[in-house]
């Protein structure tokens, strides 16, 4: 197998060139070149090391060997709490929470992170190389990158979140872990501004040269990978034959992992995508034409994002997989914030996609309602899920996807319940540790010389 971009579909890159690079020169996203499938009946009575072995060796098996993916998928979810990784809790006939919350972070975003500093430090392990991790996050990416990363001596870490719009436990989470190697910044602009400036300075050849840039976003192919195992996972523990997902959505990253679930075969149905009132997957999913409104800040922060990144992955496939076109299409959308999307485009991705959008307001009921009705208390993102949940049918099985644990925004939670969450020991004492980050202006040229500077 070998990877080629949304904008040149005759790439050939291997699978470690692709991990280590953010971007394809082009400015396009990394795929496979073609699906591999796999059999669902050999997964069954696995546990989640091995399911993960399973999914995630055809996609790397030309770079790692099998007994090294072995040692790091157990090396990765050794600290995960419970056993299960990732339990499936069934609430009602038919309807299911699939729990993504027992890594450090407390986010789902450790199911991936975790794994790719393992697979960073294997592959850095033998050789001189020194790489920069440079990634921007709406919340939860940075903590998990950070705590995925942190005292390794080969990586630098830099890690821009939106001043100020990002939850008290998230920010705290990043910013008091007190290693040298990693670097916080708080970009005066919004989480769109952040990804923005990672992306230009992904493409800038003199930083790429001096720092060996490398993403952690989800953009990073191998992220979306490890994501994938959880949707096989919750399909063998829910014993159904057909399974819809719900998964809350800001970057596409999540959704897109499960995209790959069934691009490799794991039988699904439909794919339910919740947004928060930054709803422009929504709009455009529905209505076939993509324009970015202004970000607003909602309860669900980490969903607090208008240009989602992994979006260009979908369009590609949607497109059958012409480059050309996709190149067009970004391009123009870069260049004004509007794009209408062909009919044969949106017709290919409603087959597949539902979307719904869900507002402060009934994020707040939602949280409230399950709070009471089945004594199960969501953080704000998984209840955007759990309100589509709520309506849906149980006729067909649906699995919603729980993104963080409810103590990581206490103001929410209180705000909808009364009552603030109970606090994980994880997150005890960081509200009484020093914080370090510097808040900068929303300037590429500013954020490239802090970094040249720290190097
Ligand atoms: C990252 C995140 C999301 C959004 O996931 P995407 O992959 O960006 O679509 C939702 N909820 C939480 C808690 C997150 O951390």
């Amino acid at each position: 197998m070998h990877y080629l971009s949304t904008r040149n579909n005759e790439l050939k890159e291997s699978f470690l060139n692709v991990l280590f690079q953010g971007l394809s020169k082009e400015g396009g996203l990394f795929l496979p070149s073609a699906w591999p499938s796999i059999s669902i009946e050999n997964l069954r009575g696995k546990n989640y090391q091995e399911i993960a072995h399973a999914v995630i060796s055809p996609f790397v098996q030309e770079d790692i060997s099998d007994e090294d993916l072995v040692l790091i998928v157990n090396k990765t979810y050794q600290s995960f709490n419970p056993k299960s990784i990732a339990p499936l809790v069934n609430i009602e006939k038919n309807k299911y929470i699939l729990e993504l919350f027992y890594g450090p972070t407390l986010a789902f975003k450790d199911y991936a992170l975790q794994f790719l500093g393992n697979l960073f430090s294997h592959v850095l392990e033998n050789s001189n190389r020194k790489i920069t991790v440079l990634g921007a996050t709406s919340g939860d990416t940075g903590s998990a990158a950070i705590n995925a990363f942190k005292g390794k001596n080969d990586i630098q870490v830099f890690i821009l979140h939106p001043h100020q719009m990002v939850s008290e436990v998230q920010r705290r989470q990043m910013t008091t872990v007190g290693e040298k190697n990693v670097h916080n910044i708080a970009l005066k602009g919004t989480f769109d501004d952040c990804q923005k400036i990672v992306k230009k300075l992904f493409l800038d050849d003199e930083l790429q040269s001096k720092t060996s840039l490398t993403a952690v976003n989800s953009i990073n192919w191998a992220r979306l990978i490890a994501q994938a195992v959880y949707y096989f996972w919750a399909y063998i523990q829910s014993n159904q034959e057909k399974v819809n997902f719900i998964v809350p959505s800001g970057n596409f990253g999540n959704v897109f992992s499960a995209r790959i679930a069934k691009f490799m075969g794991l039988p699904i149905d439909h794919l339910h995508i919740a947004t928060n009132e930054n709803d422009i997957l929504h709009r455009t999913i529905s209505e076939g034409r993509m324009r970015i409104n202004n970000v607003k800040k909602t309860h669900s922060p980490s969903m607090d994002i208008q240009v989602s990144s992994n979006f260009e992955r979908q369009l590609f496939e949607s497109a059958k997989r012409d480059s050309d076109m996709v190149q067009k299409i970004m391009q123009s959308f870069a260049e004004t914030g509007e794009q209408v999307l062909s009919d044969q485009i949106v017709q290919d991705m409603q087959l597949i996609y539902t979307t719904h959008s869900v507002s402060n307001s009934q994020t707040l009921e939602t949280i409230k309602y399950y709070n009471e009705h089945y004594d199960y208390l969501a953080d704000p993102h998984t209840a955007t899920g759990l309100y589509v949940l709520e309506r849906m049918s149980n006729e067909q099985p649906a699995i919603s996807l729980a993104c963080a644990d409810p103590g990581k925004f206490g103001n929410a939670i209180k705000e909808a319940t009364g009552n603030l969450p109970h606090f994980r020991p994880e997150l005890e004492n960081i509200f009484d540790q020093d914080e370090k980050m510097t808040i900068l202006d929303n300037d590429t040229d500013l954020i490239k010389s802090h970094i040249l500077e720290l190097i």
